[in-house]
């Protein structure tokens, strides 16, 4: 069935191919120029995708700032009312988008079901603050009646990656319509597919012709383009570190505000009075869900010496038993990875670890001719300043590293340039305390492995990122504060 209702899908997409959304309307590529989509299980061609060009963005970005008063002066019920019908929109399509973005991505279906849900739950979750985004305060002073309120920016840009992207780019515009900006999405050139069926949704929910605008293409030409154009006022984007930093200098001439959401090299520190079990759980479903290629996956392993080897043997005996496989098929656990480039990326990393003399426990070879496969791989005996330890990988490779003391497990945690998430597993609650004040990352989860709690604040330190989103804090970005004295 999932088979079937993927053929209709592609159906819909093969005749015209995808094309941007701009203004209400479905365009090419003002140029005419295309790219393609293939899957990663085949490399088969899914279909042709708009190239977006600097017109292009340049359309949007007029379209944006066209629809934005109109938006901005809604009314919060109106508002609220749009978002909840492409929630609806959303869990009415929810298996569409996920075999789309199974297809499109080779993520596997267990976790793409989850994730479009997932989708619907975050515009939910933002229907239901658009009543307080404009929230204030009153400071009284002896002269002055002082209050502040919210006011949206303006147009924004979204800017997201390939990994889980229906969810992401959901994470990323529905809190910019709650808050009253008006959108230009620029998705992945690897997976555009689940991004154009969300912004059909959205129009057929009824949101105004211009509110949200799609261009698809390149991060050199659209992309660029995007964070460049004066009437973008901010940027949220989702990806690689170093795509940050050019960013942050294409947005310097315009004074653009960012929030960043960056790479990770995440630690899951196991100390030996730790439930080993359950740590034993966590780290394998950080590392080896969604193919691995998740920014908050635990992909260093900090093990206490004391226990290592008894920890690394069963952990080599669970990697051993994963599915790998067709990515709509319901048993598989990991699927190929999403396109020839980042595969080539993973696959070198088994060659570093061997060079580097760490030893390769479990995987460490592609799989099948066929598809862009890898095998799960666990690699132990690592040092804290091997390649394998301290650059991301992005695929299904979780590098072990051991440890003695709680100072030195500090040490290495702290020793690369990321900081997003981190894991840590004791059952004494005095070091808990003690080492999550210490650890550098934005997220962390004591006995846990990452479970979203959406009003949370999401995002990293050093090179993870810049600023926060989640609840209140996405309002944060996408507004403006204004203080307004009334003379007494
Ligand atoms: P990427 O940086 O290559 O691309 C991300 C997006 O940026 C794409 O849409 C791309 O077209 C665009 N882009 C590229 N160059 C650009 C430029 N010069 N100007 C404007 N846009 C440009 O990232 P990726 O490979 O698609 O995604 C994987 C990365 O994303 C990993 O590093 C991962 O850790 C990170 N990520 C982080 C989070 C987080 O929350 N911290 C979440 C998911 C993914």
């Amino acid at each position: 069935t999932h088979l079937s209702q993927l053929e209709t899908v592609l159906e819909r997409y093969r005749a015209t191919g995808i094309e941007n959304l701009i203004g209400g309307v479905s365009l090419p590529s003002s140029s005419g120029a295309t790219f393609e989509t293939c899957s990663p299980v085949d490399d088969s061609l899914i279909c042709s995708v708009a190239r977006g060009n600097e017109a292009d963005i340049d359309a949007a970005a007029a379209a944006a700032k066209a629809a934005f008063p109109a938006w901005r002066d809604t009314s919060a019920a109106d508002r609220k009312k749009v978002l909840i019908k492409i929630a609806e929109g959303i869990e009415a399509r929810a298996d569409e988008i996920a075999v789309a973005e199974c297809w499109d991505t080779g993520q596997a279906y267990r976790f793409m079901s989850k994730a479009a849900l997932r989708g619907a739950q975050n515009f939910r979750f933002f229907a239901d603050k658009v009543s307080s985004a404009r929230d204030g305060q009153q400071l009284q002073s002896p002269t002055l009646m002082n209050v502040t309120t919210r006011v949206p920016l303006g147009p924004v840009g979204v800017i997201t990656p390939w990994n889980t992207p229906f969810m992401l780019s959901t994470w990323k515009i529905a809190p910019a319509l709650a808050a009253g900006c008006t959108v230009v999405h620029k998705p992945a050139e690897f997976s555009p597919l689940t991004a154009r069926i969300l912004a059909e949704i959205a129009h057929e929910a009824g949101l105004p012709d211009g509110v949200w605008n799609l261009v698809n293409g390149f991060g050199e030409d659209a992309g660029r383009r995007l964070t460049e154009h004066p009437d973008i006022k901010a940027i949220a984007f989702v990806g690689e570190s170093r795509t940050g930093s050019m960013i942050m200098k294409q947005g310097a001439d315009t004074l653009k505000r960012v929030h960043f959401e960056l790479g990770g090299k995440n630690p899951v520190v196991v100390f030996d009075d730790a439930d080993l079990d359950r740590a034993l759980d966590a780290a394998i479903f950080m590392i080896y869900s969604l193919n691995g290629e998740r920014c908050t996956s635990s992909s260093r392993l900090l093990v206490q010496d004391t226990i290592a080897d008894e920890f690394e043997a069963k952990l080599t005996a669970r990697v051993n038993k994963i599915k790998v496989g067709h990515p709509l098929d319901p048993a598989t656990e990991i699927g190929p990875l999403i396109h020839k480039e980042h595969f080539d990326k993973v696959v070198e990393y088994f060659d570093v670890a061997k060079q580097d003399g760490a030893t390769i426990a479990a995987g460490g070879e592609r799989l099948g001719d066929v598809g862009y496969f890898v095998k799960p791989t666990f690699v132990t005996h690592a040092k804290p300043d091997m390649r394998i330890a301290q650059e991301e990988i992005f695929g299904p490779y979780l590098t072990s590293i051991r440890f003695s003391t709680e100072e030195e497990a500090l040490e290495i945690a702290n020793g690369t340039e990321y900081g997003l998430s981190g894991y840590v597993w004791t059952n004494d609650l005095t070091r808990a305390l003690r080492f999550t004040n210490q650890l550098e990352a934005g997220m962390i989860w004591v006995n846990s492995e990452n479970v979203r709690h959406l009003p949370a604040p999401f995002g990293g330190v050093k090179a993870s990122g810049i600023g926060r989103d989640g609840g209140d804090w996405s309002f944060e970005f996408y507004m403006e504060q204004k203080h307004i004295g009334f003379a007494l």
